[in-house]
């Protein structure tokens, strides 16, 4: 991979940086970037080596260039605004997990997901790890077995 740009959090403008590299490279592989700020992740599908993921942000990334509601947040990756839809992942046996609300570019294949919002879905009874960094990896984990699972828009 070529030099990255800096990109940044566009909640809070922090620099984002990659998962711990004393684990897989899964993260940088899925184009998985994090705020050590506010914990939220960035995915981009550009980035994504793994084709079973790219192939599917490709698809979820269509759903932003359709009507879904426009936001303040600057896209890290571009100069679009980004936009926001509700999504509901599945679990394995069929039944829907609650709602996040994900942001999307509708120029580039860029998502933002909230930390408050991944947390909330993926392990609703965790007090969220006080050290960011923890938080952070346990996060990215959770979002890259979420990504692998059916989903909607609703
Ligand atoms: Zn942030
Ligand atoms: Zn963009």
């Amino acid at each position: 991979m070529g030099p990255i740009q800096t990109l940044c959090c566009p909640r809070d403008g922090t620099a984002l940086v990659r998962g711990h590299a004393t684990r897989s490279d899964a993260f940088t592989d899925h184009g998985m970037l994090h705020c050590p700020t506010c914990t939220g992740i960035l995915l981009n599908a550009e980035a994504a080596t793994n084709s079973i993921t790219e192939e599917k942000l490709k698809k979820m990334h269509q759903a932003f260039q359709t009507d879904c509601e426009k936001t303040d947040l600057d896209c890290p990756c571009c100069d679009s605004k980004m936009r926001v839809r509700q999504i509901v992942f599945k679990r394995i046996n069929g039944t829907d997990l609650e709602p996040i609300e994900l942001d999307g570019c509708p120029e580039c294949n860029t998502f933002w997901f909230d930390s408050g919002e991944l947390q909330r879905v993926v392990s609703p009874d965790d007090e969220p790890y006080e050290e960011s960094d923890r938080e952070a990896n346990a996060l990215l984990m959770a979002l890259e077995l979420l990504i692998l699972l059916p989903y909607k828009f609703v």
